[in-house]
């Protein structure tokens, strides 16, 4: 299939084949022509598919297509977890609507709200956004939803587990209630079936890859390693393999922090990316990443969430991730468009439960190599370590939840209520 049998304008094609694109991607063959007939759509995508050009292209096509006012209202607003997706989506946006008289802003927390405010002033069509800052706007009448046309929202799953679902509601309150919508996400809990169900009228669903499932062109490979080993072995394999694109995961920002200190005296060019760094200090990190001055990236789950980094050969998960679906995601940062990659993990036996969760989920069993000089420690215990210390627990979500509330008061410091799972957690900490 090619772009020119999707109906895009020429407009649309001549940006897409500015791109460099020369076929839609499955998620992208699938989802237009729903999207385009103005049907609510529910998307299983996750990052790396194609899904942002998958809304993006013919939310673009039907906006230009009804006649445009003079002053402009919101009429398509996409809404993001995370500053770091908002602004690659925006870019997106940007690019294919080169060709068109759309105009799009972004917004997200973490950054002066002047200018932001400025460009809102001048009116734009298509507004990029988290929720947190959103609502912090539309409370100061900066931004008005009344013109909504259609509501996308993407990394769905991600924003739930960030306890946006009040926000979200709040948001939708604000829309008219004749709108498209289109829903991406890359797993579908319970809770995200219930949200689409809320949301979506009589959606199409499409998948871009089977449910919970990771993708063929990934090769993963468990390391079991006694856990005080773990710093050396990363670093044996990073220098031996001469990687020089590693996208990094650990649970806890402190766990970063340490292990890019580490990796900088083993002379490997590393950065951490966080929920306590500052916005300048990710973008500086994510830049140095792409541009190659930074070789490893190590990063925690909800601020590595949405990064756009093409063709990633390696990632490797420093600590598994206790939420399953984490690991899904996680991965899914490798193998992109066509290019094989390789996910690697390295466990220790406190983790066995969370391999066994995610070997379930993903429906196959990983190869498991030891390394000489690294074996797991036979004694160790097998029992997950939030057990060992707290007597149960989502340790690691909460520590990483933490971090974004500690860093995100701009973007959800008004934020009156939180979902119950996030009042958990917060209570535990
Ligand atoms: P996304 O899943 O939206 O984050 O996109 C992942 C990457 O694929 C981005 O770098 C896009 O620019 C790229 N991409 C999107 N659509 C296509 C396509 N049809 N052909 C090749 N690359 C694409």
């Amino acid at each position: 299939m090619q772009f020119n049998s999707l109906g895009l304008s020429q407009a649309l094609l001549k940006a897409i084949s500015k791109k460099g694109y020369t076929t839609p991607s499955p998620i992208q063959q699938k989802s237009i022509p729903h999207i385009l007939q103005g049907k609510d759509v529910l998307a299983s995508a996750q990052t790396g598919t194609g899904k942002t050009a998958g809304f993006t292209l013919p939310l673009l096509h039907i906006l230009s297509e009804n006649p445009k006012e003079k002053y402009r209202p919101i009429r398509a607003l996409i809404l993001t977890p995370t500053r770091e997706l908002a602004a690659q989506v925006y870019a997106n946006v940007r690019e294919y609507s080169e060709f068109l008289n759309i105009k799009s802003a972004v917004i997200f927390g973490g950054v002066n709200q002047n200018p932001q405010v400025a460009t809102m002033r001048q009116g734009i069509d298509v507004l990029v956004a988290t929720p947190g800052r959103l609502l912090d706007l539309i409370n100061q009448n900066h931004i008005s939803l009344k013109r909504v046309e259609i509501l996308v929202l993407d990394e769905a799953d991600r924003m739930l587990d960030m306890g946006f679902l009040r926000d979200i509601e709040r948001i939708i309150k604000l829309m008219p209630e004749k709108r498209q919508n289109l829903m991406f996400s890359a797993t579908f809990s319970a809770d995200i079936k219930k949200l689409a169900h809320g949301i979506l009228n009589h959606p199409v669903q499409v998948e871009a890859t089977p449910e919970n499932t990771t993708v063929d062109a990934i090769s993963q490979k468990v390391y079991r390693v006694a856990k005080g080993l773990k710093t050396d072995l990363i670093i044996k394999l990073i220098l031996d393999g001469n990687w020089k694109q590693v996208l990094v995961f650990t649970r806890t920002k402190h766990g970063a922090n340490k292990l890019c200190e580490k990796m900088a005296k083993a002379g490997i060019k590393a950065a951490a990316i966080h929920g306590n760094k500052s916005q300048g200090a990710r973008t500086k990190a994510l830049g140095g990443f792409k541009n190659g001055s930074v070789s490893v990236l190590v990063a925690t789950d909800i601020a590595a969430r949405g990064l756009d980094i093409p063709l990633l050969p390696h990632v490797i998960n420093f600590e598994l991730p206790n939420i399953a679906e984490d690991y899904v995601h996680r991965i899914g940062r490798t193998g992109r468009a066509g290019a094989s990659g390789e996910a690697l993990s390295l466990v220790s036996a406190d983790e066995t439960t969370y391999l066994r969760d995610i070997e379930k989920l993903v429906g196959i069993k990983i190869p498991v190599e030891i390394v000489e000089g690294f074996e797991p420690d036979p004694n160790a215990s097998t029992e997950p370590e939030k057990r060992q210390q707290r007597g149960g627990g989502n340790r690691s979500r909460n520590n990483e939840r933490s971090a974004k509330s500690n860093t995100q008061k701009n973007d959800s410091s008004r934020r009156p209520k939180r979902n119950n799972d996030r009042k958990r957690n917060d209570r535990r900490n």
